[in-house]
């Protein structure tokens, strides 16, 4: 059986751009097929068991012909695969997204096509500039400003300037110059306001303003390189008054995500909405302990406990894996007081229909084995290496407890040159530490012998800083051991 097609715009970089529709192909995708324009944090949303194929311009190399990914697609369709074809921006908007789907209609085989948000109006709006406004302008040309190699561009330009509307080129830098020229020959003003947006909607982000005469020029001084779409008319003055995307907390930043894959998610979303860029580094990985005897045993006699105490989501989901392996559900639990190290932990409990009883003021190991209100005995469900501080302020009380480890952290993570390269290199790269595990698996990806001393990093608490401290890496520590205030940390320190 024919597989089917999916053409889908993959907006022009923010990946908060791609459509709802467009993240639900491409999460069920078996085939990717993907160009250059679409960015790295939407390829990062890409099926891992997925085949991926790029048919992008590489360095040195030259994009695959259009026949060949017409055929491409036709053949990964006809193998029966579900073929997601991702393309920047809007496919149908100068994207040969037409050109790709005529083979597949002609052999018959299912497609559908996803539209994308096109850069020719979200570059623009992340440069403070709205493509049409009241009394500027009643109309909106897009226009493309490709030249073949050695023809003259096919523009109409007193067409365009009689239209008075705005003007939006894309495929221009290089015929920058060549566009303003014969904008002014055709009668334009050369006092028009104009811009350029380069890799709009992305963290490097970069607006040029200038009147439509000095345009090449600052365009040349500023070295703007493609993708970038150029705006000719008056809603180009407003960029001043609606700039905010610009102007966002963390915009020009680095920010370093190093959590596990499953959990670095809303920390970077949160990040990116600020303006940063974010490097998702999953420097550690959790593995459930199995099989696991101690975990077994303690399972299945819970009604000696007064007390299940959790010191991660990812110790909370070894607990209803264990469950759900045994053919047991959260009632399991229902003779037991349970208490989380922090509301993240409490989330992990509440997603399953369970209040914790008991959340330390201070999140972190020390404040719960100090506060924990117990008379009875009491279960640690945690990591292999969880903090000696948790079983030893219990001890301090005489508290029984056992401490059954159910996951281990993994740092099986090849060393980076690239990652080292930024932690050297110029600017200050912010690193996020949200275990002291996070840190050490740094370490290991970085190399010891790193010098740390140009980067900061930003800790969850106390013992992650020790951690960070140990390797000589400058650090500062959030008010409490939450995301949010680790957030708060990154917009109001650095
Ligand atoms: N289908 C795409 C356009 C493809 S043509 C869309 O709808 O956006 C390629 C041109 O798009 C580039 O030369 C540039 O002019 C523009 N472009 C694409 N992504 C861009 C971005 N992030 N910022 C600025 N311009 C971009």
């Amino acid at each position: 059986m024919a597989g089917k097609v999916t053409l889908v715009g993959a907006g022009p970089g923010d990946p908060g751009l791609l459509t709802r529709k467009g993240l639900e192909a491409l999460e069920t995708a078996q085939v990717v097929v993907y160009d250059r324009l679409v960015s790295p944090a939407i390829l990062a949303l890409m099926p891992e068991g997925a085949e991926h194929i790029n048919v992008g311009k590489q360095a040195a190399r030259h994009p695959v012909p259009q026949e060949e990914i017409n055929r491409i697609l036709l053949d990964k369709a006809l193998e029966g695969k579900r073929v997601v074809r991702l393309k920047g921006g809007d496919p149908f908007l100068f994207g040969r997204g037409g050109e790709e789907l005529e083979l597949l209609a002609a052999h018959g085989v299912p497609f559908e096509e996803v539209p994308g948000i096109t850069s020719a109006i979200a570059a623009p709006a992340y440069g403070g500039i709205p493509v049409t406004h009241r009394d500027c302008c009643s109309s909106l040309h897009i226009v493309t400003g490709h030249q073949r190699a050695g023809k003259e561009l096919d523009i109409d330009f007193e067409a365009l300037v009689r239209t008075k509307g705005t003007l939006v080129f894309l495929m221009g830098v290089s015929a920058l110059p060549e566009l303003c020229a014969g904008l002014l020959r055709a009668g334009m003003d050369a006092a028009t306001p104009a811009a350029v947006v380069e890799r709009g909607t992305t963290p490097a982000q970069r607006r040029i303003s200038a009147p439509l005469g000095e345009l090449p020029r600052a365009a040349e001084e500023a070295k703007v390189v493609s993708p970038a779409v150029i705006v000719v008319g008056g809603v180009c003055a407003l960029a001043e008054q609606f700039d905010w995307f610009d102007k966002l907390p963390l915009k020009g930043k680095t920010v370093v995500v190093t959590r596990p894959k499953e959990r670095a998610g809303t920390l970077s979303a949160r990040l990116r909405a600020l303006g940063a860029e974010v490097w998702e580094y999953p420097c550690i990985a959790t593995r459930p302990i199995a099989p696991n005897p101690a975990l077994d045993g303690v399972m299945e006699r819970l009604g000696v406990y007064e007390w299940l105490v959790l010191t991660s989501p990812a110790g909370a989901e070894t607990v209803w894996q264990w469950l759900e392996d045994h053919g047991r559900d959260a009632r399991a639990l229902g003779g037991l007081k349970l208490a989380a190290i922090g509301p993240g932990t409490a989330r992990a409990l509440t997603g399953h229909g369970l209040r914790a009883d008991y959340v330390p003021e201070v999140y972190d190991a020390a404040h719960l084995g100090a506060g924990l209100p117990a008379a009875g005995r009491v279960l640690i469900l945690r990591a292999e290496e969880g903090s000696p501080a948790l079983t030893e302020a219990l001890a301090g009380r005489n508290m029984e407890f056992d401490d059954v480890a159910t996951y281990r952290t993994v740092y099986d993570n090849p060393r980076s040159q690239a990652l080292r390269a930024l932690v050297e290199g110029e600017g200050r790269t912010l690193i996020t530490f949200t275990s002291a595990s996070t840190v050490k698996g740094f370490v290991s990806s970085v190399g010891a012998d790193a010098d740390f001393s140009r980067m900061l990093g930003l800790c969850i608490g106390e013992q992650t800083a020790g951690e960070a401290r140990k390797h000589g890496i400058p650090v500062q520590t959030a008010k409490a051991a939450t995301m949010d205030a680790l957030v708060d940390l990154i917009v109001e320190g650095v």
